[in-house]
């Protein structure tokens, strides 16, 4: 069996009920292979054994009251996957979804996407099964101190910086960086997406969204095309799907779809203008349904499906998706139904949204496919020039930062392509993304000799 075998098999052995976790090993460590003849002194130093084990791996107990008075316990997580290129870098997710192995599978993307964005960031990940959904703000509130209070003594602005995630927005990140700052009695750059009166970037609401609309935007022109007057596909609702949207409007799109895990609705007028302001609204401040979309514009509204049951059930054309709502959204079928309705172009914006049977069929019918650890790494990035800034003790303007923003994604594109080209694999940003997101951290690791 070669390394890259032995190593999947061992991680499905060691870890049984893992299936993200090896989801996600499988899938990049099958594209290194090409690395394997290439790079003698990373077998030598077993990088391909210790890159799939994380640095460290801390659970613990949040304890909290209700309005009820009654106590709660959720379970907290946070996953240091791998510091070798820089300080742990990765979101809080709090969804009731949240276990182990969601939380290794992302800390383990994050490494390679950290790697990808050009920036000194090392790869974490971590949240609770805490459910935000339906909780007053001051349970919230209660809940972000609990989890802060345990997990202050494993972060720092040198060591490790949480941001967002499904879950975490700007209320959750200003009630843990608060209680973070009282108990540390320091005004430090130890989270990201914090507000802009406290040490917030610009762009970085949008960064995510922005990123993987501009990622997409490389691929199109790679086929000498744009989005002008393509139809396009947007999944979730929440920060990432927002702020695509209002990306691909401004590059002349026009969006027909968004969902929740209740709802998809179909606007083939285009969600545009104040209909964007509107989904903001509903979901950031009335944290309402995307049912409600549906009520206000009298358009189609499909209870129970997501967005990619519906383009299959009612055949509609799409150009381009991008997917922004959660992992394993879109399946093989819906790849299927998508190609047969003309799209070509699918842009990663959550993490892992297409199952491995849903990349296949994207490739096999030469659609340009960018995986989420390029293409939504527009989040990230700017939450490394966040803690540039806050370094620095300086704020750049929004222009400025976008302009970064972009050139970040411009230079991820490339360096998928150049990488897939050097190992064989011209045009398949999988094995491009994965390749020069891992000899980054593994050059790294060889240099540091076995720690
Ligand atoms: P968010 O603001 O919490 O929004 C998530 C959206 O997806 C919500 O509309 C949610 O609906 C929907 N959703 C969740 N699970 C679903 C399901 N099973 N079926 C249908 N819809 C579902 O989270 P986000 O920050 O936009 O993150 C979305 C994805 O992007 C995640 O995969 C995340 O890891 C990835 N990502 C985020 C960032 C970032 O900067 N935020 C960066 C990189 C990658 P409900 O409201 O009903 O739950």
């Amino acid at each position: 069996m070669s390394v890259i075998g032995e190593v999947i098999a061992k991680v499905k052995q060691q870890d049984p009920n893992e299936p993200e976790f090896h989801q996600a090993v499988h899938e990049v460590m099958e594209t290194l292979e090409p690395t394997v003849k290439k790079h003698p002194e990373f077998v030598k130093a077993g990088i391909y054994e210790r890159i799939v084990e994380p640095d460290r791996t801390i659970t613990f107990r949040v304890p909290w009251v209700d309005d009820k008075g009654k106590v709660k316990v959720n379970r907290g997580y946070r996953i240091q996957f791998n510091n070798a290129i820089g300080p742990y870098k990765g979101g809080l997710r709090f969804h009731p979804s949240v276990n182990l192995s969601i939380m290794k599978f992302l800390g383990f993307e994050q490494t390679f996407k950290n790697s990808l964005t050009t920036l000194p960031m090392g790869g974490a990940k971590g949240g609770s099964d805490f459910d935000p959904k339906g909780k007053s703000d001051d349970e919230v509130m209660r809940f972000c101190h609990a989890f802060t209070r345990e997990l202050y003594r494993h972060i720092g602005p040198e060591t490790d910086v949480p941001a967002g995630d499904i879950g975490v927005g700007g209320r959750e990140i200003g009630y843990m960086f608060g209680y973070y700052k009282k108990i540390v009695n320091e005004h430090t750059g130890v989270f990201t997406g914090k507000g802009l009166e406290y040490g917030g970037s610009l762009i970085r609401p949008e960064a995510t969204g922005y990123g993987a609309t501009y990622f997409a935007a490389e691929m199109l022109a790679t086929r000498k095309t744009d989005f002008k007057g393509k139809a396009v596909a947007i999944s979730g609702s929440g920060n990432v799907a927002q702020f695509a949207v209002e990306k691909v409007n401004q590059l002349g799109g026009r969006v027909i779809t968004l969902c929740d895990s209740n709802a998809t609705i179909v606007d083939e007028a285009g969600i545009q203008g104040e209909k964007c302001e509107y989904v903001k609204e509903l979901k950031n401040v009335r944290r309402g349904r995307i049912k409600e979309y549906a009520d206000k514009y009298n358009t189609v509204c499909y209870l129970g499906d997501s967005v990619w049951d519906v383009i299959r059930e009612q055949g509609l054309k799409v150009d381009i998706a991008i997917p922004c709502a959660t992992q394993n959204e879109l399946d093989g079928a819906s790849a299927e139904a998508l190609v047969k309705n003309g799209c070509f172009c699918v842009s990663e914006g959550a993490n892992m949204p297409c199952t491995p049977e849903a990349v296949k069929v994207f490739q096999e019918n030469n659609v340009l496919f960018g995986p989420g650890k390029a293409a939504n790494a527009g989040g990230v990035s700017v939450s490394g020039l966040e803690m540039s800034q806050n370094s620095l003790k300086l704020s750049w303007s929004r222009e400025e930062v976008d302009k970064m923003l972009f050139n970040i994604m411009k230079s991820i594109h490339k360096a998928c392509l150049d990488a897939g080209d050097a190992y064989g694999k011209k045009g398949d940003y999988v094995t491009g993304a994965n390749i020069a997101g891992f000899l980054k951290v593994a050059r790294a690791m060889l240099a540091y000799g076995i720690v």
